[in-house]
């Protein structure tokens, strides 16, 4: 039987967090599907093509190393406007999705674009201030010279790029769950979507 939990929101609101954690506690697959869009942007800046990249993409490249950077980051988003190589990412995404046993898949266009199927959709966001300071939070060890106002005018330049695209911009299926993070413990937020997914679930 395949169960299907898309997530989507902007970066760093915490969808991460809450897909890894709801898939462990129901033993569904997850597929953190920005790693995608990552992985053929690292491509891209090691000066592949884009729309190759994409069609020539292999599993063993969601592991590399460096795809958490904030260059790989920006490259990610950038490559993401292009349609072939968004059409060329589908076929993956939606086999993942129906596998047997249950699938979570979290990224921009899941409820919209990839699985309007999907059994459960959330939309996990929270302020733009709130996002750069988690990302910040993140950053800051590995890079010490960041600054946060840099990390902010980073999230809103990736959020106008996702949400003003033509091609699967990001935003919110008309029948989507919104949960808010902003003022939310991790805790908290994993709970409410522990709730809406128990809430759909067959048995
Ligand atoms: O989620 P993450 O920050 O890893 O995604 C990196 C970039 O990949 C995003 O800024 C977005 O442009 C793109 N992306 C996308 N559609 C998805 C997942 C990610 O366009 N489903």
């Amino acid at each position: 039987m395949s169960f299907t939990v898309a997530i989507d929101g902007p970066a760093a609101a915490g969808k991460g967090t809450v897909s890894k954690a709801v898939a462990a506690h129901f033993g569904f697959a997850h597929l953190d599907t920005g790693l995608l869009y990552r992985a053929v942007g690292r491509k891209v800046l090691q000066g592949v093509d884009a729309i190759t990249a994409a069609k020539t993409l292999m599993a063993e490249e969601l592991q590399a190393p460096d795809l958490r950077t904030q260059a790989v980051a920006e490259a990610a988003s950038k490559v993401a406007v292009i349609p072939q190589v968004r059409a060329a990412l589908v076929a993956f995404q939606r086999d993942f999705a129906r596998r047997e046993g249950g699938a979570v898949l979290d990224g921009r266009d899941i409820g919209t674009v990839i699985c309007p199927e999907a059994e459960v959709k959330l939309f996990v966001t929270a302020s733009a201030e709130c996002r750069a300071e988690r990302r910040f939070a993140e950053l800051k060890q590995s890079d010490p010279e960041l600054s946060l106002a840099t990390v902010l005018s980073d999230v809103r330049a990736r959020d106008a790029r996702d949400s003003e695209r033509s091609e699967a911009p990001l935003k919110p299926a008309g029948d989507a769950v919104m949960i808010d993070t902003t003022t939310l413990t991790i805790e908290e937020a994993v709970a409410q979507a522990t709730a809406v997914i128990a809430a759909k679930r067959p048995g």
